[in-house]
């Protein structure tokens, strides 16, 4: 084997080629050299092995890396032989691949993924519902969800405790058939999916009874997670790998926690302020006063001026809400209402009217303004 040809050479590609460039420069070999397209053709017969045995390493990330330290050495260096068949079919390929994309589908049996590889979980789905002040201050809450877990009693073999899977006699666990196809071109071998294991290799004689051969099982699953501090409604929080087990070795999915705040009876976000409406006494509001505000850190005093008007809005810097984003807490901000009052005694409706009869145009300014609008308009 001293006269081996470099295997990058062989298929036309550069050292550092991609996968997918492999693969395209393996099929346009392939098709050139098959030798059901040169029939009789020696040399094309030979430079398909040798087109086949350059793929079937340099397609192999493992075999590539020993190839690219060791060279030939560094692989089988009996692989493809062909030695004993009379087919130049041999040594364990699998054509479908080609015939595939040569034939435009050829005898129907389709390349399926690997049922072997790593498959990486599915999200799962969980709601929490938060209060205002839980979703602004950050909180711990337990999530309860269902999730699809690998089978603690039979380790995800779906095989039950004490037994184990059994080699696929059908395939000899390969979990692939080769089959025969007869076509313009001659007998062509191919191979399919065995179905007597889906491709697995492995057959289960005595399924576990917890997750019925499965390896799986659906359960629930309660963890407590950190509700950040700033959280909004509808917001979306992830916690990764707490979603649906993996299958062969694959990670787990995420778990994707839908957040609903609960109305606050007070208080209103605005982005990251906090509203609220106060009500406060006619007389309060006429006199000025000192009133206590809640605010989310608490109840803190303010002092409401003089003459304070119905929808006056004041604010309190620095009361909102620390955003998720944003490095600034947000303003609580507070909008007056003025209780004008209800079921008075005769005795305050009396003070009421000496009041009345002792205020003029100087003490209601906005009345002032408003009827000196109408004589302009109307004219007296
Ligand atoms: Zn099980
Ligand atoms: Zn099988």
């Amino acid at each position: 084997m001293a006269d081996k040809r470099d295997y990058y050479e062989v298929l036309g590609v550069a050292k550092g080629a991609s996968e997918d460039e492999i693969k395209k420069a393996y099929r346009t070999m392939a098709k050139k050299y098959h030798p059901d397209l040169n029939p009789g053709d020696k040399e094309a017969e030979a430079k398909f092995k040798e087109v086949n045995e350059a793929y079937e390493v340099l397609s192999d990330s493992g075999k590539r890396a020993r190839y690219d330290q060791f060279g030939h050495a560094g692989v089988d260096p009996n692989f493809g032989g062909g030695a004993g068949g009379g087919s130049p079919f041999t040594g364990g390929f699998d054509f479908t691949d080609i015939f595939d994309s040569f034939f435009g589908g050829f005898g129907g049996s389709g390349r399926r993924a690997n049922p072997n590889a790593p498959q990486r979980g599915t999200d799962v789905q969980a709601n929490v519902a938060v209060s205002f002040e839980e979703a602004a201050k950050g909180a711990e809450k337990k999530i309860n969800y269902q999730v699809i877990d690998t089978c603690e009693d039979c380790h995800g073999t779906g095989a039950a405790p004490g037994t184990s899977p059994k080699t696929c006699p059908n395939c000899g666990g390969t979990g692939q058939v080769r089959i025969s196809q007869r076509t313009p071109f001659g007998v062509i071998q191919s191979s399919q999916t065995c179905d007597k294991c889906h491709g697995t290799g492995r057959i289960i004689e005595t399924p576990c009874k917890t997750c019925g051969g499965q390896g799986r099982v659906r359960r629930k699953k309660t963890i407590e997670i950190t509700v950040p501090a700033g959280i909004d409604d509808e917001q979306i929080l992830n916690v990764g790998g707490k979603g649906n087990a993996g299958a062969n070795g694959g990670p787990p999915g995420d778990l994707h926690v839908y957040v609903s705040v609960r109305p606050h009876p007070v208080f209103e976000r605005r982005g990251n302020d906090v509203w609220c409406e106060m009500p406060i006494t006619f007389t309060q509001a006429a006199l000025g006063a000192d009133v206590e505000v809640p605010t989310l850190d608490g109840k803190v005093s303010y002092h409401v001026h003089e003459g304070t008007q119905p929808g006056d809005v004041f604010r309190l810097k620095g009361k909102g809400i620390q955003g998720l984003q944003s490095r600034t807490k947000g303003d609580q901000y507070v909008q007056i209402t003025v209780e004008v009052p209800k079921n008075l005694s005769e005795k305050q409706k009396e003070l009421l009217r000496q009041l009345d009869a002792d205020t003029g145009e100087k003490n209601y300014q906005k009345r002032k303004s408003f009827f000196g609008k109408l004589k302009d308009m109307f004219g007296d």
